[in-house]
């Protein structure tokens, strides 16, 4: 099939990438003349492990292009991906400008009938408001499909190319069969294509991101209540997750969650609910859990110095920086909020992260306090005390001699509980974790 993808971004060129090594030609959009550039001459503008052998791959075979252009992608393809972001608007919903622009493009190069697939996150409503865009440019018809995408960064090929399922909301045959055809390829192994109509597509994607980001706020009150109460939220988790009924996976804590889908889909759900008169209380909850939940390391950081003041002067290195291991994004990273409040109460940052370091600057700006290492013993060098705000599996086994000679004084701030608390206690560090009582030298 001929496709084009629209929006090259961490969805858009894992899905055009992933559709052309199932033999369709791809042509996939952007209107980043900087990014296609780079596209172009071979250069991959995320970290995605993997994508730089697919792309390169399927560009060779001339199935995988790039261009800026959208009227001839659109022109020459039966399939359009909408894949572009969906920010968050001010008052939480979905922001809908480069979706709609999208859509207003797509219209105006109309060239015969085409199906229009909404891959980007959007709310309910929105493919039917797509497709009035798109018939207000153009007589030919178009049939306008949700298909949600619930890749995760760093393990997003494989999600893709083997997915748990595939969501598919349509309103004609027609579409249904040109969207089976299309994944059947993807679900070989026996995982469904579920077909629904449009707006439970739509409501799907919110209401597995919202279920998830609970399950998270969750997990990480009840381990500030293991904390306070002596208990070990590790221990519990394994109590916990072996009921099948609950599941052992997505039950770590840790210092919140980021990226750039839970943090504005939950929001966007708690407004969608406002809209039709509903007030989702537990969405609404897991967001507040979630904010709080981000300064729970700065807290312990302050409770070990004695007091903000405290702070001004000292030196801290910080492993990790993306808002999780094996992608470079920051989006919404409890990093930002951690290095945020460190800077601001006077403290100087060593930071280390190993796809991260360059996303993190360019969001958070250059800033005269905080400093980027190469590798994570670099930046431990003169630390008043190491804080982990990432778990990359490079941080899990460290030299503790190395961290020891090299740190001014043996401190950990640990986000995401990547070291034993008994290894810490008997290697003679001062080890603050997540749910689990702290360790002193
Ligand atoms: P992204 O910011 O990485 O990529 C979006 C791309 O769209 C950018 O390259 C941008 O330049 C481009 N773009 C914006 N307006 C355009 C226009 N008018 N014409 C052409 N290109 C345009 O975003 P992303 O992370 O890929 O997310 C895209 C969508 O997929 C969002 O709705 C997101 O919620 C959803 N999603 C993301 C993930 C994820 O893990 N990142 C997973 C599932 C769903």
């Amino acid at each position: 099939m001929n496709i084009a993808v629209i929006g090259s971004g961490y969805v858009g060129l894992v899905a055009g990438a992933c559709f052309a090594e199932q033999g369709n030609d791809v042509v996939c959009v952007d209107n980043d003349a900087r990014k296609i550039a780079m596209l172009e001459q071979g250069q991959i503008p995320i970290y995605e492990p993997g994508l730089e052998d697919l792309i390169e791959r399927n560009a060779k075979l001339k199935r995988l292009s790039f261009t800026t252009e959208l009227e001839s992608a659109v022109q020459g393809a039966e399939i359009i991906f909408i894949a572009v972001g969906t920010p968050q608007d001010e008052d939480g919903s979905a922001d809908l400008t480069h979706v709609l622009a999208v859509a207003k493009g797509i219209g105006k190069a109309m060239n015969g009938p085409k199906i229009v697939v909404d891959k980007s996150t959007v709310p309910v409503g929105t493919a039917q408001l797509v497709k009035r865009t798109i018939q207000a440019e153009t007589s030919y018809a178009v049939d306008v499909v949700s298909n949600p995408e619930f890749l995760k960064e760093g393990t997003a090929l494989d999600d893709f190319l083997r997915p748990d399922r595939v969501v598919v909301g349509v309103d004609s045959e027609h579409a249904e069969k040109v969207m089976t055809d299309l994944y059947e390829p993807f679900t070989r192994t026996g995982n469904p294509i579920i077909v629904m109509d449009v707006v439970s597509a739509e409501m799907t994607k919110y209401a597995a991101n919202t279920m998830l980001a609970i399950r998270v706020s969750f997990m990480n009150e009840i381990a500030l209540l293991c904390e306070k109460s002596g208990a070990n939220i590790n221990s519990v988790r394994n109590g916990i997750g072996s009921d099948a009924r609950i599941g052992k996976s997505f039950l770590f804590p840790g210092i919140g969650y980021g990226g750039s889908c839970f943090p504005k889909d939950v929001q966007a759900l708690v407004r969608t609910g406002k809209d039709h008169g509903v007030e989702l209380l537990l969405a609404a909850a897991a967001e507040q859990v979630n904010a709080r939940q981000k300064r729970v390391l700065l807290d312990k950081i302050v409770g070990h110095y004695g007091s903000k003041e405290a702070i001004r002067g000292k030196r801290f290195a910080m492993w990790g920086l993306a808002f999780k291991p094996r992608t470079d994004d920051v989006r919404e990273a409890p990093a930002l909020v951690i290095m945020q409040e460190l800077v601001k109460l006077g403290a100087s940052v060593q930071a280390y992260d190993p796809e991260a370091n360059g996303t993190f600057r360019e969001r958070f700006g250059e800033h005269p306090q905080i400093t980027y290492g190469e590798s994570n013993y670099d930046v431990l060098t003169g630390a008043d005390a190491l804080i982990v705000c990432t778990e990359w599996s490079e941080f899990r086994a460290p030299s503790f001699t190395r961290l020891k000679d090299q740190l001014k004084a043996p401190v950990i701030f640990d986000g995401r509980n990547i070291f034993g608390r008994k290894d810490m206690q008997t290697l003679g560090f001062t080890y603050y974790s997540i749910g689990r009582p702290s360790v002193t030298a």
